[in-house]
């Protein structure tokens, strides 16, 4: 729903988790598991697919590992068209995909690494639908009884995420990228099921700088109509995609359900419009004076009277930040954002 800039600062961070990404693993590692399917004789059975095709592909790979793994959008756009050379796409079969899938250590990495990678990055909510948690836990914490169930330590996974990894780029279609940082999404269960293998046409990480592709607000008239009638029914949400095709924005619209999620949520939209009666800017200003030393930055006063994060770039810390913000500012209970340079 917000993209995060692909800044050098992102790059270092994925950089080194790439370095130390297998220290503390024994088994054995993505470059060797791959050599075992270049020695497969006959790939024409086990994958349906030609052998020289097989190795050419298998070879790419272990020759730019490292590069795969760490490669930004514009370079995974590069390398799309690069395997495409070798292999299609669509000529991948399942149990190729899977095998390379396998020998990158997917599922290893996926239950400790990427998670902690997520969490490091600070995203608690779902990319696509920003409604539900996408959280992390420290497991330690709360297994403190685990010598009592006979289980020893190390078995224990010391991290569980609570939320699912999608692939911008299906891992059964392009499988060389099932590990590349910038291709995994933390998303919801229902948003991960909903957009299965298709490809959304939103991408998390950007070099560009138009970071945002919905935009909410309520209609004028509902506003007066659900406090005179105290229902929060008659609130009328209205939400346009920008930055998105026509076919891309119904696609996403479509897929994770925007709209009927966020219809659910009137209720909160009737807080805020409460809110905007109740905080006058006087009684704000007087908020502000009286408790100075308890609010430094006195815009944490924005945020208190939302419950949620005010500013863009901390919508993914929340679920529901960016639907609050944008009509939190829509009704003028939070001032407007600074306009941007040359806009
Ligand atoms: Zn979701």
């Amino acid at each position: 729903m917000r993209k995060i800039p692909s800044t050098e600062i992102l790059k270092n961070k994925f950089a080194n988790y790439q370095k130390t990404l297998f220290d503390s693993r024994n088994f054995q590692k993505p470059k060797d598991a791959l050599k075992d399917i270049l020695k497969v004789k006959n790939t024409i059975k086990k994958y349906g697919l030609n052998k020289n095709k097989v190795n050419a592909y298998i070879n790419k790979i272990i020759n730019e590992y490292d590069d795969i793994l760490i490669a930004d959008p514009n370079r995974i756009e590069e390398l799309i068209n690069e395997f495409e050379q070798l292999i299609p796409a669509n000529n991948i079969t399942q149990k190729f995909s899977e095998d390379i899938v396998d020998a990158l250590r997917y599922n290893a990495l996926r239950e400790k690494e990427f998670i902690m990678i997520i969490q490091e990055l600070g995203i608690k909510t779902c990319v696509y639908c920003h409604a539900q948690l996408t959280v992390v836990i420290d497991k330690d914490r709360y297994e403190r009884n685990y010598k009592d169930l006979g289980v020893k330590k190390g078995d224990i996974r010391t991290r569980r995420g609570f939320l699912e990894l999608d692939h911008r780029h299906a891992k059964s279609k392009y499988p060389f990228l099932a590990t590349s940082f910038y291709n995994l999404y933390p998303v919801c269960g229902n948003c991960n099921r909903a957009k299965s293998d298709k490809k959304s046409p939103f991408d998390l990480y950007t070099n560009s700088e138009e970071l945002d592709i919905l935009k909410f607000s309520i209609k004028d008239s509902s506003t007066v109509l659900s406090l005179v009638n105290n229902d929060y029914n008659q609130i009328e949400i209205e939400i346009t995609t920008q930055n998105l095709s026509k076919a891309d924005s119904d696609f996403y619209m479509q897929t994770f359900d925007i709209q009927g999620i966020y219809d659910t949520q009137k209720d909160l939209i009737h807080e805020l419009l409460y809110k905007k009666v109740v905080y006058t800017d006087k009684y704000k200003n007087e908020l502000i004076e009286e408790f100075k030393d308890l609010f430094p930055d006195k815009s944490i006063i924005d945020r208190l009277i939302i419950g949620n994060y005010d500013k863009p770039e901390d919508v993914h810390k929340r679920p529901m930040a960016k639907f609050v913000q944008d009509i939190a500012r829509d009704i003028e209970l939070i001032p407007p954002l600074p306009a941007k340079n040359g806009h």
